[in-house]
């Protein structure tokens, strides 16, 4: 079996949103009050306070070769590592004893994801499309602008070759495609003043074919499902660990991911965590925190979400992407 070096692209693709959200104070206020609500409770009362949502999502898989063409057998795989992942369902892993710091951080998003049963037309479906493309392998756009046309992300427009989203505002849409360079990238939630025409029909997130569930065309050390996790987490407004920015600005900022209970960090953590001995510490901040999604672990070695990015993650998930919830 073959392994890869894929990474998420999302810093590529979309600067951090913070200015823009920014400019509309009544969403601040409103995020902020929500958020300081759910980060003051302790744990239990937390959880007990958080309806458990359901997303709708729908796979588009463009292919160009047939081996791209996944099977549904790898895409329920990755429905269930994605479940798993939201709903705190690693803690039974081994990893978790040598890291008892992130094992109690670890937190439940109640957030569930259903592969789509309708679709727009209303007619039955089992939430997967497929589509063969004449497009031998999709580039990541690289403006650093999610105001990208559609040329340069042809994996979601059916008349450039690849396929249209489904209502962005009823489902969470995955193109599976062969992206060159990467694992995936997202795009970020944003106020509705801002959601152009072209934001709408490029709203969702992209995945390599080669990173999507736990068998068939997956590699290591991507081959957990642990990528679409990661781009969800985007998707709902979380950033990496180390900042929003490509260049890992987390700590000289001091704002980096904008949540309080993860530590700032230099840039991205990949590969095996060996004890607490990382190299992306930064002068005068405790050691990073390990195993965490939102930042590029091997598969096997991204487990948890914690308390703030859940509470991130359900704030905007309610202000800017409540139509989604079933
Ligand atoms: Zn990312």
């Amino acid at each position: 079996m073959t392994s890869n070096n894929l990474f998420c692209a999302t810093d590529d693709y979309t600067e951090s949103v913070i200015s823009e959200v920014l400019q509309s104070n009544l969403l601040v206020k409103e995020f902020n009050q929500k958020y300081s609500e759910l980060m003051l409770l302790e744990t239990s009362a937390y959880l007990d306070k958080m309806t458990l949502y359901n997303i709708p999502i729908v796979f588009h898989i463009v292919y160009y070769d047939d081996v791209e063409n996944i099977s549904d057998a790898q895409i329920i795989s990755q429905i269930d590592s994605l479940n798993k992942d939201f709903r705190n369902l690693n803690l039974d892993n081994v990893i978790f004893d040598e890291y008892p710091r992130e094992k109690a951080l670890a937190t439940d998003a109640k957030i569930k994801f259903s592969l789509a049963t309708t679709d727009p037309n209303g007619n039955t479906t089992n939430g997967i499309t497929r589509t063969r493309t004449m497009i031998e392998s999709f580039e990541c756009p690289a403006g650093r602008s999610d105001m990208e046309p559609l040329e340069r992300q042809p994996m979601k427009s059916t008349y450039l070759g690849g396929k249209d989203a489904w209502d962005t505002r009823k489902y969470l849409n995955v193109w599976i495609c062969n992206l060159s360079g990467a694992s995936g990238y997202a795009q970020y939630p944003r106020s509705l003043e801002y959601m152009t025409d072209l934001r709408y029909r490029t709203d969702g997130i992209v995945v390599n074919y080669r990173c999507v569930g736990s068998e068939g065309t997956t590699e290591p050390t991507r081959n957990k499902g642990k990528t679409v996790t990661h781009e969800v987490g985007h998707w709902l407004g979380t950033y990496h660990l180390w900042g929003a920015g490509a260049d890992g600005t987390g700590c000289r900022s001091g704002s980096g991911d904008l949540i309080p209970d993860t530590v700032p960090q230099k840039g991205p953590q990949v590969g095996i965590p060996s004890g607490y001995s990382s190299t992306k510490q930064c002068p005068g901040c405790p050691k990073p925190l390990l195993l965490n999604f939102m930042d590029q672990w091997d598969d096997e070695y991204s487990l948890m979400f914690t308390k703030g990015q859940v509470a991130r993650m359900r704030c905007w998930l309610e202000l800017l992407r409540s139509s989604i919830i079933t």
